[in-house]
């Protein structure tokens, strides 16, 4: 006897309580009334519907799909569909608020929403996503709508949803209705620009991030963990102003080749591929783990949630992480990393280039207009060069990390909208 087992670490491995440690760091620095920091802490709506799916072999599976909205104050809410087997509804209500600030953050006139299905779409037939999503779209049909609830892609779906989704919820209202959904492909009504526009906006903070740093972009060094829409084209688009991409990752593993990778063969690889790095060559195999504590000055992490966590913060050696993925920082995380003096553009800021260009496809597709490639990325570097200026001035002003500056901002902004429409 006599021996007690020493308490574990507990990391904050919920997103929920994640979002929410910081909303409250921020909700203090900035005095927030405590009865506008109730309004913006719980989810407007939360709706779970169970959906019941004939599969390829007739057999009938029921499949669980949620929609979280947190908040409509400035605008309809805004967010993607996520499918992935560990899809939750503590997961769905961060990501929701996430939504909101990431909006909020880059002034666009949107609220935050997110949703999902528990299944794993690399297990599944097209028919049977298809159904999946036309059988979730039409449960969803009283909370979505184009000055309702615009919803857009996320992990495990992509621009073949979207087309589905939009084309089920025109058909229960009886008429074409393009601006429900964004992200959709762009013989339907998306915007030029929307594949790459979360890495684009990755990029365009990076190398803001790095001029305040005086870290010069040409030879820097960057690892980017994940390879799908947003890791794929933030290296892409940062490869092409000169910083070396050294290592990649997917759910296969992580590639290192301390010359520099070559994105653009590494992307046409993949693509011929069945979509997986496996086999890459020009390239050493090392754990998916040893990417996030390589020797780097930068540290892109574009795939999923809390992967920075207090059991590897102190080992990573990057100056700048810019978080390509939401939530990938645990809240224990950030101080570690903070007090090892790396800095961090959160998710918020990084990774809003998608939903702004969400934002563009939707006002085009209420125009009934198309604009140019070119001016679509313009106004998007615009809005995400000026929101990083408004982030690192907060930072500035109240001596905070871009993090939680991001939040005052958001907050804020949220708060001030919130009083002038008033309640009940
Ligand atoms: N799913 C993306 C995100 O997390 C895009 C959302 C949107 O375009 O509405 O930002």
């Amino acid at each position: 006897m006599g021996y007690i087992e020493p308490a574990p670490i507990v990391d904050h491995e919920n997103p929920f309580e994640s979002m929410m440690s910081r909303f409250k760091i921020a909700s203090e620095i900035l005095g927030l009334d405590e009865e506008i920091y109730n309004v913006l802490k719980s989810p407007a709506k939360q709706v779970a519907v169970s959906l019941p799916i004939t599969m390829d072999d007739e057999s009938i599976r029921v499949f669980e799909g949620f929609r979280v909205i947190h908040s409509n104050i400035l605008g309809p809410s805004k967010g993607g569909i996520r499918y992935d087997p560990a899809v939750n509804i503590d997961e769905m209500k961060a990501l929701a608020a996430w939504m909101t600030w990431k909006c909020a953050v880059v002034d666009i006139p949107y609220g935050g929403a997110k949703g999902g299905i528990i299944c794993n779409p690399r297990e599944m037939s097209s028919g049977e996503i298809e159904r999946l999503t036309r059988a979730y779209t039409m449960s969803m049909f009283e909370i979505f709508g184009p000055d309702k609830d615009i919803p857009a892609p996320d992990m495990g779906t992509g621009p073949r949803e979207m087309a589905w989704l939009m084309d089920q919820y025109s058909r229960a209202v009886g008429h074409t209705t393009i601006s429900v959904v964004t992200g959709k492909p762009l013989v339907l009504g998306g915007s030029l620009g929307r594949t790459e526009a979360t890495g684009r906006g990755v990029m365009v903070t990076t190398l803001a991030a790095m001029e305040k740093l005086r870290i010069n972009p040409y030879g820097a060094t960057c690892a980017v963990q994940g390879f799908g829409n947003v890791g794929s084209f933030a290296a892409l688009l940062l490869e092409e102003r000169g910083v070396k991409i050294i290592a990649i990752s997917d759910l296969s593993g992580a590639y290192y080749n301390k010359d520099g990778l070559d994105i653009e063969k590494v992307i046409a690889y993949r693509d011929a591929n069945k979509g997986t790095l496996e086999g890459l060559a020009d390239a050493e195999k090392i754990a998916r783990n040893e990417l996030l504590t390589l020797e780097a000055d930068v540290l892109i992490p574009a795939a999923t949630e809390d992967v920075i966590t207090v059991k590897n913060a102190d080992k990573i050696k990057a100056k700048l992480i810019v978080e390509g993925a939401n939530g990938p920082t645990s809240y224990k995380a950030d101080s570690i990393i903070h007090d090892k003096g790396i800095v961090v553009i959160p998710d918020i800021l990084a990774n809003a280039g998608g939903v702004t260009v969400s934002y563009f496809e939707w006002v085009q597709n209420r125009q009934g207009y198309k604009w140019t490639r070119e001016r679509v990325n313009r106004r998007s570097d615009r809005i995400m060069k000026d929101a990083f200026e408004k982030v690192y001035e907060t930072a500035v002003k109240y001596k905070v990390s871009f993090r939680i500056a991001a939040y005052i901002v958001a907050i804020d902004k949220v708060a001030k909208t919130y009083k002038y429409r008033g309640g009940y």
